[in-house]
């Protein structure tokens, strides 16, 4: 027996490989500072559990409509006024996750042969679906030296006349780079040219440590060029409650409903209320919470940059640190993947490589600081004294 073949295109997230490995140290006995998967370390706010709890008891148990319950679609298309956005209940579709939402829009945009610019390094997933659509991603670098912000002039000369999309995702994971709005006009700019679809994942939006950017989405022609990408789990502490969505044009929001019906059919219903009390309740939780990644961002960077061998640059949003580690790897000999694996097999600390996020994340680990602050002490002193240890026996 063989499974299809578009199956072997698929990639994954090395996220769930490390955090599969660390459950085994534990499970051995050992304590292990997880500072690979990009979860809040919060609970869901209390009145968005009870709002939850609420329709189950009220009887939400049946399914909902393919798109998505109209009152969260249009309380969604109210909050996008934040990032500048000018859209209506009609152009939200909901899904279970941003995930969801990814993996339509790519086999709604992608016909074979069509090539994607997915950023490098950037959220592995990118690749896989756009490959398991059967297009072609082509990589665009975002450098250490510009901020990780993504380089139009990079992704200029790698347009070509089979370019169907480009793929932003700002605040950005795994770097936590973010675009000037000077970036985005330039990038609009270019996708008008080509007429480019734009994918624009901005599920950290809320994320942001200085002033937030407006969607790409906000500016002039845009709307009818991009399919925002957003869900509940990153601000909203919400990751196991899966709701996400996605913004799109109204022509498209049809045809993108009937492949959801083909595949998911709807969104949990209850959960779908569950996000509209996250929308329409007390937003200080979300305050809150964006504060303290704050305060532990400039923990983490801090103490990463008292390393001998590491340097990392201020991350201005998400929760992800991405400290360059390319002298340690130098003086050392090991390549990145076996630094972050020998880190959790000898100092029971785990962080993804860069090469997790693609080529270009090479030199470079991924911390994400969504984790309590003596967990973030403990990793950092873990850290230091194992590549003490490291520079001993070299
Ligand atoms: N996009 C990016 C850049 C992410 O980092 C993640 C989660 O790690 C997602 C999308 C998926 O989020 P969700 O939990 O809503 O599916």
């Amino acid at each position: 027996m063989r499974s299809a073949a578009r199956l072997n295109r698929l990639g994954t997230e090395d996220a769930y490989v490390v955090l599969g490995a660390a459950r085994q140290l534990e499970a051995a006995g050992h304590h292990v500072v997880h500072l690979e998967i990009g979860e809040p370390d919060v609970g869901t706010a209390p009145h968005v559990v009870e709002a939850g709890i609420r329709a189950l008891r009220e009887g939400q148990t049946k399914y909902a409509l393919a798109a998505g319950l109209p009152a969260l679609r249009d309380a969604i298309a109210q909050s996008l006024t934040g990032r500048g956005v000018r859209t209506f209940a009609e152009n939200v579709i909901i899904t279970p996750g941003a995930k969801p939402m990814l993996f339509c829009a790519a086999l709604a945009l992608i016909d074979p042969g069509d090539e994607v610019l997915c950023p490098n390094p950037g959220f592995p997933i990118y690749e896989s679906v756009v490959r398991f659509a059967d297009g072609t991603p082509v990589y665009y670098p975002l450098a250490n030296s510009r901020s990780f912000a993504p380089d139009v002039n990079a992704i200029a000369e790698r347009i070509t006349p089979r370019t169907r999309v480009l793929i932003l995702n700002v605040p950005h994971n795994p770097t936590g780079g973010i675009a000037s709005p000077d970036d985005l006009a330039r990038l609009a700019a270019l996708a008008e040219r080509h007429d480019l679809w734009i994918i624009s994942d901005e599920v950290y939006w809320q994320i942001s440590y200085g002033s937030r950017s407006q969607s790409i989405a906000a500016l002039p022609g845009m709307l009818e060029r991009t399919v925002i990408v957003d869900g509940f789990s990153k601000a909203y502490a919400m990751t196991g409650w899966r709701l996400g969505y996605g913004v799109m044009p109204s022509w498209l929001a049809g045809p993108m409903t009937t492949l959801i019906i083909n595949n998911l059919s709807c969104t949990a219903t209850f959960v779908q209320y569950a996000g509209l009390a996250a929308l329409q309740g007390p937003q200080d939780s979300v305050q809150r919470w964006v504060a303290s990644l704050k305060a532990r961002r400039d923990l983490v960077v801090a103490g990463l940059n008292a390393i001998d061998g590491v340097t990392c640059a201020t991350p201005p949003g998400a929760f992800y640190a991405f400290p360059d580690i390319s002298a340690l790897l130098e003086r050392t000999g090991l390549t990145c993947q076996q630094f972050a694996e020998r880190l959790l097999a000898e100092a029971y600390t785990a962080v993804l490589s860069g090469t997790a996020f693609g080529p270009g994340g090479d030199g470079h680990l991924r911390l994400s600081y969504a984790t309590e602050r003596s967990e973030l002490e403990l990793g950092l002193e873990r850290l230091k004294n194992w590549v003490t240890s490291l520079a001993a026996v070299v």
